[in-house]
C-alpha cells in the first residue's frame, strides 16, 4: 500500500510512503507490526524488504509521477547493518529511474544506536547519491537527541502519539510544540503523522508543519 503525504504549502500530494502488506490464503491480513516484528525477531526483515523493493519498481512500471514526487520506504535497523544495504537502495533508485524519483529512507531512533560511525557512513554516501533521510516515529524511541547533531538527516516524523495529543487549536500540548520547535532550528522538514481532524491539521499548519500525513487526507 502507499499512503500519500499533503504538503499544506501547494494543497497537493508531495509523496507517498510505501507501507507493506500481508494477506493469507484465506483474505485476512495480518497487522503490519505484528509481521514486521517476527520477520525481525527471525532475521527475516532484509529479504522481505529486498522483495518489498521489487515489488515498488514494478507497480512503478504502471505509474505517472508529477516532478518532485517523493517516495518513502521503511528500512529496519537490521538491513542499515547489512552488507547488502547501500546496493539494495541503489537497486530501488536504479528501478525507478524512468519517475526521477525523490527517494526517502524512514529509519527509526533504534537503527541510529548501534555502530554509528558505519551507519552515518552509509547514510552520507547515498545522502551524495540523492536520498533522503527521515527520522520515523520521533519520539518514542530510547535515543539520545545528540543523533540529531550527528547524523546526516532531512526530515523528523513526529509520532502520531503527539499529534493525537491536540485537542483545540489553542490547547496544550508542550511536548509537540517543542519537537516542532527543535525542528524548525536544526533545518529538518517536519511530516507530522496519524492526522486525523481538521483541527490537528490547523494546529500544525499554526506552527509551520508543511508535511501532513493521515487519515484526514488519505489512507494508504
Ligand atoms: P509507520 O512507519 O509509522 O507507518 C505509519 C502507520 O500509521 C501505518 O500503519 C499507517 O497505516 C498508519 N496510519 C497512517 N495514518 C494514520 C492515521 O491517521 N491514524 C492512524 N491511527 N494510523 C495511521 P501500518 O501500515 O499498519 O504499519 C505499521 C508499522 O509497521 C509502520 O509504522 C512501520 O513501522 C511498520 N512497517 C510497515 N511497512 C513496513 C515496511 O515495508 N518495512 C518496515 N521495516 N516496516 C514497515
Ligand atoms: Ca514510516
Ligand atoms: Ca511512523
Amino acid at each position: 500500500n502507499y499512503q500519500p503525504v499533503y504538503n499544506v504549502k501547494t494543497g497537493a500530494a508531495s509523496g507517498a510512503e510505501a507501507l507493506m502488506r500481508w494477506q493469507l490464503p484465506d483474505g485476512s491480513w495480518v497487522r503490519p507490526d505484528l509481521f514486521i516484528a517476527a520477520a525481525e525477531a527471525e532475521n527475516m526483515i532484509v529479504p522481505l524488504t529486498q522483495l518489498l523493493i521489487e515489488m515498488v519498481i514494478e507497480d512503478a512500471q504502471h505509474w505517472t509521477l508529477p516532478p518532485g514526487f517523493r517516495l518513502a520506504i521503511n528500512v529496519a535497523a537490521d538491513h542499515i547493518q547489512h552488507p547488502d544495504f547501500v546496493t539494495d537502495i541503489r537497486q530501488l533508485a536504479a528501478g525507478l529511474a524512468a519517475h526521477q524519483p525523490n527517494l526517502t529512507l524512514e529509519l527509526t531512533e533504534r537503527s541510529l544506536l548501534s555502530d554509528g560511525e558505519d551507519v552515518i557512513q552509509k547514510l552520507q554516501l547515498l545522502r551524495r547519491e540523492g536520498i533522503h533521510i527521515a527520522i520515523d516515529d520521533f519520539g518514542t524511541g530510547h535515543c539520545s537527541l545528540s543523533y540529531l547533531q550527528t547524523f546526516p538527516l532531512d526530515y523528523l516524523k513526529i509520532d502520531r502519539g503527539f499529534v493525537n495529543a491536540i485537542e483545540s487549536i489553542d490547547g496544550e500540548t508542550p511536548v509537540l510544540d517543542a519537537i516542532i520547535m527543535l525542528s524548525h532550528k536544526l533545518k529538518l522538514k517536519i511530516v507530522a503523522e496519524g492526522v486525523e481532524t481538521p483541527v490537528q491539521l490547523q494546529y500544525l499548519k499554526d506552527r509551520g508543519v508543511v508535511f501532513i500525513q493521515g487519515y484526514l487526507y488519505a489512507c494508504p
